[in-house]
């Protein structure tokens, strides 16, 4: 089944910014080596607001995800994979923020704040992909613990650590592959 990355904002006049982020990365990760092909699309507006009220109820990004799945359910949307650039002020942010500084994604929702980074974004959307984090919160050495570098996955995923593509572990790309392949 097709499945849908929807992304929405909380900072409009940043939207043709976004626009562009997501369409590098699905540029990226359709060709050799990870060759899967996804379109990122924004929110419909008619979502929007029922989306909006849903994460103005609660600051838990379990709560959230577990309303999302039953809100599409009832609109008969394919609910996949939703990305929210939200503020640093805002509660969702305020409650993750001490934890993960830049954003924090579960299985299907993932939260960035503010759109200081299209690194930081990417590193959200390829965990709705499949991608696993490449370090140990546990550890003060939070540099990427896999076998690539300047892989995105790392803990501080800035313009100055990961450079340019690829920025991908073959551990992740498997990943990610194998997760697309499930999904079809
Ligand atoms: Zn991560
Ligand atoms: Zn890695």
């Amino acid at each position: 089944m097709r499945k849908t990355f929807y992304y929405c904002y909380d900072l409009e006049e940043q939207e043709e910014m976004l626009r562009q982020c997501m369409n590098e990365l699905s540029g990226y990760i359709s060709l050799p080596p990870i060759e899967i092909s996804y379109k990122f699309t924004e929110l419909p507006r008619e979502l929007e607001k029922d989306v909006r009220e849903i994460f103005s109820q609660s600051d838990d990004i379990f709560c959230c995800e577990g309303k999302l799945c039953q809100l599409f359910l009832e609109r008969h949307e394919d609910f996949s994979r939703l990305l929210v650039i939200c503020p640093k002020t805002s509660r969702l942010a305020k409650a993750y923020l001490k934890k993960y500084p830049w954003g924090v994604a579960n299985i299907s929702l993932a939260i960035v704040y503010g759109l200081y980074d299209k690194y930081v974004i990417w590193h959200e959307m390829l965990h709705l992909l499949g991608a696993n984090d490449c370090y140990d919160l546990s550890e003060s050495d939070r540099g990427p613990n896999c076998e690539c570098p300047n892989c995105i996955m790392q803990y501080n995923a800035t313009r100055a650590n990961v450079r340019n593509w690829p920025f991908l572990c073959d551990a992740n790309i498997q990943r990610m592959q194998k997760r697309i392949q499930e999904w079809k």
